[in-house]
C-alpha cells in the first residue's frame, strides 16, 4: 500500500501488561502517530507499527531497541488473545512471532483478520524443515533462528515494515504476452503493468526501470536476442526475465541467453502473474540491500543519482516540475564530540527511518554522504515541498535521544531546495542551487528550509 494512503488508527485503550506500546526513538511525551502533511495532504506520513508476540525478554529488548532507532512503534503481546485484540485495535504493518503452537495460532489468526499480505517473521530456537514448512503454511514470510544476529533482525524488521511503504513493483510485458487476462492477474497482485513491443522496449526500460520483464516467446529468435540484450547492459542485467509460451526445445537456449524462467505454452495467466510478482519482489529486495547504506537504510549516492536521472527525465517528458532538497544535520560534529560516535550513528539511523516513512512512495530519499541527505519530489517545486520538509524537521527536533547513559539531546536539520526546470534542467544545476540555499539556511540560523533566492 502506498505510504500516502495508509490510515493508522490510534491505539487508545489503556496500556495493559500484555499489550504495551513504545513510540519512536526515546520519547519525550508526544503524539507518536501525528504526522506531517502538506496542505493538500499529498505528502502525508504515517508511522509504522510492528506487533511482536513473544515473552522472551532478550528478544523484546532487541526489538525495542531496533524499533526506537528506526522510528517504528512496537506493540508487545505474549499470548494469542492479546496479540489478536491488539492487531484489531491497531493494524500492524509487520509481525514478529515466537515459533511454537501458540505462535502458529497467532499467525493463522492474523491472516484471517488482516489478510495474506501481512509480513510475518517467526523466531525459533532451531529450524527443522518441518518447522519451516509449518511456519510458511501459517503465513510466515520469514523464519529466523537463534542466536539472532542483531544486523539480521534489524534488516528483517526494516524490510518487513518497508514492504508496505515502497512504490508498487513494475512489470514490463513485452510482445504478444500482453493478454488482458495476464494484465488483470498482474494488477491483482499489485504490479503496475507496462507494455512495450520488442522494438520500443529499450526506451520502456530506460523510462520505467521495471522490476520484472514478462516476455513472449516467439518463433524467430527475437525473444532470445532480447534476453541477451538485457543481460549485456550493465544497468539491466539483474532484472528478472520470465519468458512465456516457450516450446520445450527452446528452453535451454532461452535460459542460456539470460531468461530466469521459461514457462511452456498453455501455462495459465495466474501462474505467470504469480511468478512475475515473486520475481519482482525478490529482485527489488536484493537491489535495495545492495543499494542501501546499512546504517540508514537509504539509497547510496550513486543509486540515488540513477533514480533521480530517471525521475527527472520522466518529469521533463511530462512537462512536470521536480523538487530536489539537500538536507544537512546541524552541529553534528558536536553530537559526536559530546555523546560519542555511536550516538551520532544512532541519530543517522533514526533520521534515515524518519525519511523512509515520510512523504510519498514515489519520492526519492538518499544518503548523500556523512550527515547529509538528499530528497527528490516528482511533480513538486521547492516552494511546495518547503512546508512538509520543515514539518518533518520539526518532528526530528521533537525526538529526545537518550542513548545508554547519555542524553537527552535533540537534533535539528537545515535544507536547501531547488526546482527543475526553473533552477536548471540538469542534476548538476539543481544540486548547485540546492547547495547554495542550504548554505543560506546554515548562515541564517540553521533548523530551516530555504527554497528561493
Ligand atoms: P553544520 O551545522 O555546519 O553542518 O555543522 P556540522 O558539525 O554538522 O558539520 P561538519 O561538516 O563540521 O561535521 C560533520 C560531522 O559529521 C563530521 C563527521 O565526523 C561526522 N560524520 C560524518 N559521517 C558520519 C557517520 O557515519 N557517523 C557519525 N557518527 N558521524 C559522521
Ligand atoms: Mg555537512
Ligand atoms: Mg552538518
Amino acid at each position: 500500500m502506498p505510504a500516502d494512503c495508509r490510515g493508522v488508527p490510534r491505539l487508545d485503550h489503556d496500556e495493559g501488561e500484555e499489550a504495551s506500546i513504545w513510540g519512536p526513538a526515546t520519547l519525550a511525551p508526544r503524539d507518536t502517530t501525528a504526522r506531517v502533511s502538506a496542505p493538500n495532504g499529498s505528502l502525508a506520513v504515517d508511522s509504522a507499527t510492528l506487533l511482536a508476540v513473544t515473552s522472551d525478554r532478550e528478544l523484546r529488548r532487541s526489538i525495542e531497541r531496533i524499533a526506537r532507532l528506526n522510528l517504528i512503534d512496537v506493540i508487545f503481546a505474549s499470548e494469542p488473545g492479546h496479540a489478536l485484540s491488539s492487531a484489531f485495535l491497531r493494524r500492524p504493518d509487520a509481525v514478529v512471532v515466537e515459533y511454537g503452537p501458540a505462535g502458529l495460532e497467532v499467525a493463522r489468526g492474523l491472516r484471517g483478520l488482516l489478510g495474506t499480505r501481512l509480513p510475518c517473521s517467526f523466531v525459533a530456537d532451531g529450524g527443522s524443515f518441518r518447522a519451516r514448512v509449518d511456519a510458511a503454511e501459517a503465513g510466515g514470510t520469514l523464519f529466523l533462528t537463534r542466536p539472532l544476529d542483531p544486523e539480521v533482525l534489524t534488516l528483517a524488521i526494516r524490510q518487513m515494515v518497508a514492504s508496505g511503504e515502497g512504490a508498487a513493483h513494475k512489470g514490463l510485458v513485452v510482445g504478444a504476452a500482453d493478454e488482458p487476462a495476464l494484465r488483470r492477474e498482474m494488477a491483482r497482485r499489485g504490479l503496475v503493468v507496462l507494455h512495450a513491443g520488442v522494438e520500443d522496449c529499450v526506451e520502456a526500460f530506460r523510462s520505467a526501470a521495471p522490476d520484472v520483464v514478462v516476455l513472449a516467446a516467439s518463433r524467430d529468435s527475437r525473444a532470445r536476442d532480447l534476453c541477451r540484450a538485457i543481460r549485456t547492459s550493465a544497468e539491466w542485467q539483474d532484472v528478472p526475465i520470465v519468458v512465456v509460451g516457450g516450446a520445450p526445445h527452446d528452453r535451454f537456449d532461452l535460459l542460456a541467453a539470460g531468461a530466469d524462467d521459461v514457462l511452456l505454452k498453455g501455462v495459465s495467466s495466474r501462474s505467470v502473474a504469480a511468478l512475475a510478482g515473486v520475481r519482482a519482489q525478490r529482485a527489488r529486495r536484493l537491489r535495495e540491500r545492495a543499494d542501501a547504506y546499512a546504517l540508514t537504510g537509504l539509497m547510496r549516492r550513486r543509486s540515488f543519482l540513477e533514480a533521480l536521472s530517471r525521475s527527472l527525465a520522466a518529469c521533463s517528458r511530462g512537462a512536470r516540475s521536480l523538487a530536489v532538497v539537500l538536507c544537512d544535520l546541524d552541529h553534528f560534529k558536536e553530537i559526536n564530540d559530546s555523546y560519542g560516535h555511536d550516538s551520532g550513528d544512532q541519530v543517522l539511523a533514526a533520521f534515515g527511518r524518519l525519511l523512509s516513512k515520510s512523504f510519498r512512495a514515489q519520492d526519492l530519499r538518499g544518503r548523500w554522504g556523512g550527515e547529509e541527505f538528499i530528497l527528490a519530489f516528482p511533480g513538486e517545486t521547492a516552494e511546495s515541498v518547503a512546508r512538509p520538509v520543515a514539518a518533518m524537521f520539526e518532528e526530528l527536533a521533537h525526538l529526545s535521544f537518550v542513548i545508554g547513559e547519555k542524553g537527552p539531546f535533540s537534533v535539528t536539520c537545515s535544507a536547501g531546495a531547488s526546482t527543475a526546470p526553473s533552477d536548471g534542467a540538469s542534476i548538476d544545476l539543481l544540486l548547485k542551487a540546492a547547495d547554495r540555499r542550504l548554505y543560506v539556511a546554515k548562515r541564517n540560523g540553521r533548523a530551516r528550509v530555504v527554497a528561493s533566492g
